[in-house]
């Protein structure tokens, strides 16, 4: 089993984690692997899927070159500050460069208690793995920056929550898993030494422009900005609400990550909130970028040592993310109704859509995909989506006089805007079937579906349609 590991935050002081290998499972059972990725990252999937390479997905087994470690991280959970979070159920393996000449984290999710496991049990059930699963590769076919699955991998172990549970592990592969609470670790125990160089490990992996400007430090800050300013606006034109948007779930690589009670929206909502935790809806759709930059300014006061006490150069960083979002999904939501470049009271006309969505609580995801079949000349399909249809006929043909300059806008508005996204009944039902029947064939059909958002296919219909009132899911669980 020949994994190529180079493994550089193992070579980091030993303060930044904890060395520790994965606790072995009873009954390693191969799930599911993602070949593909496993041969983006130069591994032989055979060999991966071989008993041999089970051992080492399900954590019972140490490949050759790995360096097992827990890190060590902080966080702000639902704006509280924990001083000390950390991999409490997951082991980082080690780094590998792949094919496409990207590092990438393998880390192991679910794979036994750490010294930062608190009061949990280490474990993952089955059940929010294949979720991750799901959810995360759906993200990446639909473009959105995000961690990936590599494997996932029933345990023959149960896992105690409200009920008996099947256990899993999930292997996740990451640009990296330095989050702003990485940062926050070191800058609570006003460890400077750790915090530039942390600063300086995520530059050269991350942000390697930043490391030859005039300030290094400043320079990464506005890169994280930039990067987090773009992916609230990727998120918000799919639909995604991540759930929980804590400093510890924000990479600075500006990936999504840490897929727990995630949710796509089906009627257009801002006000959307999923997660059975997030009782104050301050993780709610529209909140997203008003969150994201609140962790950014977590993210900044830990810089502000390294920006020579400048408090005015942090400020500045973030100044430029409302801007940068703004443009980011005015822009975004002006490709998904056909237009490719902006004029004057084109984002009056994106926000009258939204606002007549929100009043009709119509399908966002099928809204901007029937108006495609709209600018083909067939606005039926579009139309019933509405109840107060006057009040969208009108607005269709003030979008109509202004699509007229557009050239194949059709075309061009479904490669922005999918068919497939994972939606939660279909999720669950998935889930279900896996975990109380032992039945994968949802699963892995969903799967498939999922990894081509974008082609309709009239035979996949069921998978494009919104829930019926009874199979409607309300809330979403993280389940750790
Ligand atoms: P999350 O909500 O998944 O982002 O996790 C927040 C923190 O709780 C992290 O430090 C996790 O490692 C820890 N955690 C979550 N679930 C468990 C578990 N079952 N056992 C130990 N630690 C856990
Ligand atoms: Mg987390």
């Amino acid at each position: 089993m020949q994994i190529p590991f180079d493994n550089s935050y193992a070579r980091l002081p030993d303060r930044f984690y904890v060395r520790l290998d994965p606790t072995p499972v009873a009954a390693p059972m191969l799930i599911r692997l993602n070949t593909g990725l496993a041969e983006t990252l130069g591994i032989d999937p055979a060999a991966l899927a071989s008993p041999e390479g089970v051992a080492i997905l399900a954590g019972n087994a140490v490949a050759p070159g790995s360096q097992p470690l827990a890190q060590a991280y902080s966080g702000h959970q639902f704006g509280h500050f924990s001083p000390q979070l950390g991999d409490g159920r997951a082991n980082l393996l080690g780094e590998v460069v792949g094919r496409d000449g990207i590092r990438r984290d393998i880390q192991l999710k679910g794979s036994g208690p750490t010294p930062f496991s608190r009061r949990g049990d280490g474990r993952a059930a089955l059940g929010p793995v294949l979720r991750e699963y799901l959810i995360s590769e759906a993200m990446f076919a639909l473009g959105i920056p995000t961690t990936r699955t590599l494997a996932a991998v029933a345990t023959g172990e149960a896992v105690i929550r409200e009920t008996m549970l099947p256990g899993g592990v999930l292997t996740r592969v990451a640009a990296s898993h330095i989050r702003v609470g990485t940062f926050q670790y070191f800058a609570a125990r006003e460890d400077a030494e750790a915090v530039r160089l942390l600063a300086d490990y995520a530059i050269q992996r991350h942000y390697p422009g930043a490391g030859s400007a005039a300030n290094p430090y400043r320079a990464f800050l506005d890169g994280v900005v930039a990067r987090q300013a773009d992916l609230m606006a990727q998120w918000l034109c799919i639909g995604f609400i991540h759930g929980v948007m804590n400093t510890d779930n924000c990479s600075v690589s500006g990936e999504t990550i840490d897929y727990g009670p995630c949710a796509f929206m089906d009627e257009y909502d801002p006000g959307a909130v999923f997660s059975s935790i997030d009782e104050q809806g301050r993780y709610a759709y529209g909140n997203q970028p008003r969150i994201a930059l609140w962790n950014l300014a977590r993210l900044a006061e830990c810089l502000i040592p390294l920006l020579g006490d400048n408090e005015e150069a942090a400020k500045d960083a973030l100044a430029a993310f409302a801007p940068r979002f703004q443009a980011a999904y005015f822009g975004g939501l002006r490709r998904k109704i056909g237009l490719q470049n902006q004029r004057e009271g084109d984002d009056a006309l994106t926000g009258d859509l939204l606002k007549l969505m929100a009043a009709n609580r119509a399908d966002f995801t099928l809204t901007f995909r029937r108006l495609a079949d709209a600018a083909d000349g067939d606005a039926a399909g579009v139309r019933s989506l509405f109840a107060d249809g006057a009040a969208f006929d009108a607005w269709l043909e003030r979008w109509r006089d202004r699509l007229a300059g557009e050239e194949a806008p059709a075309a061009a508005m479904r490669t922005v805007n999918p068919i497939f996204i994972p939606r939660n009944h279909l999720v669950e039902a998935a889930l279900a079937a896996a975990v109380e029947r032992g039945d994968f064939q949802p699963f892995e059909a969903l799967l498939a579906v999922l990894a081509r958002p974008f082609d309709d296919d009239p035979a996949l219909a069921l998978y494009a349609t919104p829930p019926r009132e009874e199979e409607r899911v309300l809330q979403t669980f993280c389940g750790t």
